[in-house]
């Protein structure tokens, strides 16, 4: 069997960290089988569904690092829901229902009140078909509902039926459907909800395994049920748990919070997010994971804890930034060109350590190849003045520094911060920043002695 994933976002809105969450964990899955990745547009519903959010997401994954192997959008497949709803109709187990979402509500209070679970009661399968006839006569237009099974042959006297399956992330999971109403399919209006479509295309695309977040865990008892319903075998479902920022908000995708477009704005590396996105809320330590390839081998679904996954916004600060401190210069040479720096691996392996964003290098190349605005503290001209005197001759290299400390040190007596502060400040007009033994000859003989008052 071909391992066959698919990620399954609706196009309403941008994807954030957490969506990119199942969308990794799918990726990984598939890529660690060798197997296929589907990019699924589930584009139902025409009216909130914009190709702008569906052209974005597709750019977000591929940032990501995630190249689909085929990208399929539900508008297009309109007839085979239409096949498969009309199948179950055929046999009875898919049945018009004419109630109200009012009345609905109202029948729902109701068993709350005497104490029972609200669960559809199944009226519209009691309906003959002339009160049927005489209700579309008056306007009203049916929902369409699946027949759970959860019953021997008389569908009002409903028993308990476990669907249960092994979940890749949970272990046994078992749902009962005596528990569930029967599920709307279709809506008043003729549009399908989710559920159906899902499952049609996970048939035609030959999806074997679904791994979606833990709020589908009640769906996935429903589904496996329609699944097979149509002659269908359900694929292999896992469910992880959903992430969260630490205090426990929710990451709503209309709200832009945390998109992974801002994120890549804000400069930060796609295996920060990828590394963060994955490994928060499983038993692994969550730590920058340098290529897509190391993540395939560290990605372990039975890893994922079923506590929910938290996180704070600014551990993707600190992820970044050790992660950038190990970018090799062959990783980031064209973006450094990008910035307008004249790139050279000197430079990158200097200044790399005190970057937490790729796009920090330009600040230091700016100091190194000015202008700045040098410091001198008054206590220290005398100092720099002596300084000016004892830069060694000849090229600066990279045991300039320490040559021209240690003759400071013999003929100043200073020592330490005393010694070394009042030159940093000068050259770079900074109190930190890169090691100056090795940015002195990236700034070069003729603009250290420009900057020496
Ligand atoms: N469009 C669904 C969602 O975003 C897909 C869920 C699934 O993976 O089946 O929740």
């Amino acid at each position: 069997m071909t391992v066959t994933v698919r990620f399954a976002p609706s196009p309403t809105g941008h994807i954030h960290i957490g969506n990119s969450r199942p969308a990794l964990y799918n990726w990984l899955y598939a890529k660690k089988a060798g197997g296929r990745f589907i990019l699924r547009f589930d584009d139902t519903d025409l009216e909130r569904s914009k190709q702008e959010y569906a052209d974005s997401i597709e750019k977000d994954l591929r940032w990501l690092g995630i190249d689909p192997d085929l990208i399929e959008r539900q508008s297009a497949r309109f007839a085979s829901y239409d096949a498969a709803a009309q199948k179950l109709k055929d046999a009875g187990l898919l049945y018009p229902c004419y109630e109200t979402p009012e009345e609905l509500e109202r029948r729902r209070s109701r068993q709350r009140a005497l104490g029972r679970p609200p669960v559809y009661d199944r009226a519209g399968l009691k309906q003959t078909d002339d009160e049927r006839a005489a209700l579309e006569a008056e306007g009203r237009k049916p929902h369409w509902r699946f027949l759970l099974p959860n019953h021997d042959g008389n569908p009002f006297e409903t028993k308990r039926t476990e669907v249960i399956w092994d979940d890749l992330c949970r272990g046994n999971q078992a749902v009962d459907l005596a528990s569930l109403s029967d599920p709307v399919l279709i809506r008043g209006d003729g549009t399908y909800l989710y559920t159906l479509p899902s499952i049609i295309d996970d048939i035609d695309m030959g999806v074997s395994h679904v791994i979606r977040g833990e709020d589908h865990v009640a769906n996935t008892g429903v589904q496996i049920a329609i699944f097979e319903a149509l002659g269908a075998k359900p694929p292999i479902f896992g469910h992880h748990n959903l992430l969260t920022t630490r205090d426990g908000e929710g990451l709503s995708k209309r709200k832009g919070a945390l998109s992974i477009g801002s994120l890549r704005e804000a400069g930060l590396e796609p295996m920060s997010v990828a590394s963060l996105a994955v490994l928060t809320g499983t038993s692994q330590a969550v730590e920058p994971v340098p290529n897509m390839d190391a993540l395939i081998e560290k990605f372990d679904l039975t890893s994922v804890s079923r506590s929910s996954a938290k996180f704070d916004p600014e551990e993707l600060k600190g992820l970044n930034a050790r992660l950038v401190h190990e970018l090799p210069y062959e990783a980031v040479s064209d973006r450094l060109a990008g910035l307008g720096i004249r790139p050279s691996a000197e430079f990158w392996n200097t200044v790399r350590g005190n970057c937490e964003t790729v796009g920090d290098a330009a600040q230091y190349w700016q100091i190194i190849v000015g202008p700045i605005e040098g410091r001198v503290e008054d206590e220290d001209r005398d100092f720099i003045a002596k300084a000016k005197e004892l830069l060694p001759d000849g090229d600066i290299t990279v045991e300039s520094w320490g040559a021209w400390t240690g003759a400071l040190k013999a003929e100043t007596g200073r020592k330490g911060r005393g010694l070394f502060m009042p030159l940093r400040r000068v050259l770079t007009g900074m109190d930190h920043g890169p090691d100056m033994k090795a940015m002195l000859p990236l700034i070069g003989r003729q603009k250290i002695l420009d900057r020496l008052p």
